[in-house]
């Protein structure tokens, strides 16, 4: 049966390119029958962040991409690690595999410090590799702390047939020296402990980040010193924010779009349509586009072998498209729930006192909001985290600019509050006659007319089409906005 993990480590937030690895090892998961795990990989004390890992699996939750066994916590485990580094000690030829390092710190300074100087990749000298078993056991008496390095052979290339890249082979021997496995505070590197999980967990394949490529040749070098059996790999191309531009924290302060997974989760969006989004880029699936479907939806359609290798660019224009596909099948579905949410946040955002009137909360009114389709919001959250709303909520203000002609702004009012039947073409064309009859020297036209509805109205100068808001909003309160402006 398949078995597939993802394994982060609690080090910061989770974003899109950790939720993009979760999903697509889930989606392979389901689709195949098998089972979806996750592992916390916290063996690096130092860079382990507190509280990381059980927001980690709130936010897999939250996305519904849940495990199907309890999470596999390695600091948990460390005992694990520790047997098996003495079952590869016990090995007749283990000194083909590994020694134990006792090179202070300031050694390896300098070590790397000439490599660089050098220009020549850092690799560790094996120094430790000639110690005898005396040497050793003075060391050990005097306490000298120690490491255990992994020997890399020369002449050994790993082959390995990639799920997504095809044929791709390493040698780690040419890039750097024999590796550490196991730290002197007795925590497992990353390679040693993953080896050794998806052993135990009896992974069978693993998707995983492009970054993790060249440790690939390592990892398989684990599985022969042990002689495991190692899962299949596939790397998922990184993604990025533009042609060429890796998401990274620093550069990432310019853009308007977070990266991190939780400021999505508490703007509420809703997680499925932030899967759609990931999956809009880089292929994987035997459909056209997975927007509006949900995660069961996905699941259908999704086939690895059509993911492609080329960097995934996300597209955060379509970010709206995908949440704006989901509120409406959820609306169709559940509108009682719909409407009961957006009035827990009409109450959030207006308590009492600022509200307009009481007709903010009733249901039709509501109602009426999520079924004009012109107010175009992608989460219930736009109709209140930018001020293009606000006029659904309280009653607007009258910016006037300096610019506006006050004399014709209150004729047009005046006129409008007259023919009673504002918001519509006939009583625009009115408006204009009564103007030119008063006035022949200045014309009026819809657009100021227009303009000026709208801002008596709304607030504001943009938005839907006036004449649907004029409509939306019926003749009482239109006219109620229209007699306070002219207050
Ligand atoms: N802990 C690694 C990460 O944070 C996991 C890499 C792997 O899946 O092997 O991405």
């Amino acid at each position: 049966v398949i078995r597939v993990r993802f394994a982060p480590s609690p080090t910061g937030q989770l974003h899109f390119g950790g939720l993009r690895t979760a999903l697509y090892n889930y989606l392979f998961a389901r689709s195949t029958n098998g089972k979806f795990l996750l592992r916390i990989e916290d063996t690096d004390r130092e860079r382990t962040v507190p509280g990381c890992k059980e927001h980690l699996q709130q936010l897999l939750e939250w996305t519904g991409l849940k495990p199907d066994e309890k999470p596999c916590i390695q600091s948990e485990r460390v005992h694990l690690y520790q047997q098996c580094l003495n079952d590869l000690f016990q090995k007749k030829n283990s000194n083909e595999y590994i020694y134990p390092c006792y090179c202070p710190i300031e050694r390896l300074k300098l070590l790397r410090h000439e490599a660089k100087r050098q220009n020549q990749p850092y690799r560790y000298d094996q120094k430790c590799r000639q110690l005898t078993t005396k040497q050793k056991d003075e060391y050990k008496r005097q306490g000298v702390p120690s490491v255990v390095r992994f020997i890399l052979p020369p002449d050994e290339s790993q082959v390995y047939d990639d799920l997504i890249f095809g044929q791709h082979e390493h040698n780690p021997y040419h890039t750097e020296g024999d590796f550490i496995i196991m730290k002197a505070d007795g925590y497992p590197t990353y390679h040693f402990a993953n080896v050794i999980d998806d052993h135990l967990m009896a992974i069978t394949h693993v998707f995983r980040g492009h970054e993790w490529q060249t440790s690939t040749s390592k990892h398989l070098l684990l599985y022969k010193a042990f002689d495991w059996q190692p899962p299949k790999y596939g790397h998922l191309p990184l993604i990025e924010r533009e042609k060429g531009r890796k998401l990274s924290k620093r550069a990432e302060e310019n853009y308007q779009n977070p990266i991190e997974i939780e400021y999505y989760r508490k703007n509420d969006f809703i997680p499925d349509g932030l899967l759609n989004f990931i999956t809009l880029t880089g292929g994987g699936f035997r459909t056209d586009t997975t927007i509006g479907k949900t995660l069961e939806e996905m699941i259908e359609t999704f086939d690895h072998t059509l993911l492609t290798r080329h960097a995934a660019i996300l597209d955060f224009k379509k970010l709206d498209v995908c949440q704006r596909a989901h509120l409406k099948r959820r609306y169709k579905q559940d509108r009682i729930g719909v409407i009961e949410k957006l009035r827990q946040k009409v109450m959030k955002y207006y308590p009492d006192k600022k509200r307009g009137t009481s007709l903010q909360l009733e249901t039709s009114y509501l109602e009426r909001i999520l079924d004009l389709d012109e107010f175009r919001i992608a989460t219930l959250e736009n109709l209140f985290n930018n001020d293009l709303y606000e006029y659904l909520w309280t009653e607007p203000v009258l910016n006037i600019s300096k610019d506006d002609d006050i004399e014709q702004l209150r004729f047009i009012i005046e006129s409008s509050l007259k023919y009673k039947n504002i918001g519509t073409y006939e009583t625009a064309k009115q408006i204009i006659n009564d103007y030119k009859n008063l006035n022949s020297k200045d014309k009026l036209t819809n657009k100021e007319i227009f303009k000026v509805w709208r801002l008596t109205i709304c607030g504001c100068i943009k938005g839907p089409p006036i004449l649907d808001i004029v409509n939306f909003f019926g003749t009482d309160i239109v006219q109620k906005r229209c007699e306070r402006a002219l207050d």
